[in-house]
């Protein structure tokens, strides 16, 4: 489930130039980073705002239930990663990955989006969001009903699977139903070939276009808004820096500190949902 555009494309935008701002931007210091402006409340920046691009991360979906599988205790802490390279290599890791993500999925199958994705929806019925991009692989900003071509899935999505071989997509539904069934690997009913969640794995690629895109349009916005990412994982954690030297008001909503939380506009460690309600739904 890819978004196709949500501004028109440049094309221009390469990979190379990406690069180049990995390279710029780790290069910043601390004492570069000018000090905290809080006097602004969100509600304000969103009235004013027109252009608001959002980067939503594992944080807005704890509040629907779907643990963050990097935390203590969580899924990632009892399962070992199986990179791409792995996955494709050996039959048992195929196995025990798709054990795995049976598991995680029945997180995410029975979760419904709380206020902070229902606040969203009301973002772009007011024609303010620009683009939403997500680190999240659950769908839920789908079903919570805001447009699929207003979403980046940076890490694709666990709601569709895809043939390695031959690219037909598959309802994760059904792939589910098998998997309770039988611990086989699934396959292809075309090729043959091997089944995989359209996520990216480890060791796998992002895909360029998303992450150009991505990109593009957080050079083009007026603010720009991370919820519930501890923006530690790149290439998401480079957006909003990228966003505010093109002149973009940032804020940045988490739970817990972040690395750009003293280079931001604005910064609430308060539940994102209860302050996207309070913000969007009584300003606009
Ligand atoms: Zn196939």
């Amino acid at each position: 489930m890819v978004a196709k555009a949500c501004a028109p494309f440049n094309a221009n935008y390469s990979i190379k130039s990406f690069l180049t701002l990995i390279t710029h931007y780790s290069t910043l210091t601390t004492q570069s980073i000018r000090k905290l402006n809080l006097k602004l409340d969100l509600s304000d920046i969103i009235k004013a705002k027109k252009k608001i691009v959002i980067l939503t991360g594992a944080g807005i979906s704890t509040e629907s239930g779907i643990p963050d599988f990097r935390s203590p205790g969580g899924l990632w802490s009892i399962y070992r990663t199986v990179t791409i390279q792995e996955f494709l290599a050996n039959e048992e890791d195929r196995k025990y990955y798709w054990q795995y993500k049976r598991e995680s999925y029945k997180n995410i199958v029975k979760a419904n989006p709380n206020d902070g994705h229902n606040a969203l929806v009301t973002l772009e019925k007011k024609g303010k969001l620009q683009c939403l991009i997500t680190q999240n692989i659950d769908g839920l900003h789908q079903i919570a009903g805001n447009s699929s071509n207003l979403i980046l899935e940076l890490h694709g999505t666990d709601r569709q699977v895809i043939c390695l071989k031959c690219s037909k997509l598959y309802n994760r539904d059904e792939i589910q139903a098998h998997l309770e069934r039988s611990d086989d690997v699934p396959v292809c009913d075309d090729c043959g070939g091997w089944l995989k969640p359209a996520t990216v794995s480890f060791g796998q690629n992002l895909q360029p276009q998303i992450i150009e895109q991505a990109m593009y349009e957080s050079e083009h916005c007026d603010a720009f808004l991370v919820i519930g990412s501890s923006l530690t994982v790149h290439p998401a954690a480079l957006l909003p820096e990228h966003a505010k030297r093109s002149g973009a008001w940032l804020g940045i909503l988490n739970g817990d500190p972040t690395p750009l939380d003293s280079f931001s506009d604005w910064v609430c460690h308060d539940p994102a949902g209860q302050v996207l309600q309070k913000a969007i739904n009584i300003t606009i």
